[in-house]
């Protein structure tokens, strides 16, 4: 398999392509960004490269130019979104034992309510 190349059984490549649908609320050539159907904050949205890669990890070891333009749209969707003001968190869950579930790297962009540290 070639690095970042779309895969037939990955979820958020689906999303990427239309297939799955998803509340959208932002997009470029190189991400996109949708609500998470589980809302754990007020302002809860997944925000994915449209190259599959399984973690973070995997994103900053073979395309970290991409994995910082990641951030940088999540900072965007976060001032969009009003919630970079009162303050927001970035969560990348890497490996099942961290509670990922999905291997499509994803920011989880979490705001608009206090989120209390450390994390559970
Ligand atoms: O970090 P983790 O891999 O567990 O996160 C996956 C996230 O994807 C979950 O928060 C889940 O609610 C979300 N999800 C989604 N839309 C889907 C399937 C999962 O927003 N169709």
């Amino acid at each position: 398999m070639a690095a970042g190349e779309p895969q037939a059984d990955c979820l958020f490549c689906k999303i990427v392509a239309g297939d799955v649908p998803a509340t959208v609320v932002h997009e470029t050539k190189d991400v996109v960004a949708f609500r998470d159907i589980n809302p754990q904050a007020p302002t809860h949205i997944l925000v994915i490269p449209r190259a599959h890669y399984p973690n973070a990890g995997d994103l900053g070891a073979n395309a970290p130019d991409l994995a910082g333009t990641l951030l940088a749209e999540a900072a965007s969707v976060a001032a969009a979104e009003d919630i970079a003001d009162s303050g927001y968190r970035i969560v990348f869950n890497t490996g099942a034992g961290a509670g990922q579930t999905v291997f499509h790297v994803h920011a989880h962009l979490l705001g608009g309510r206090g989120l209390s540290w450390p994390p559970g």
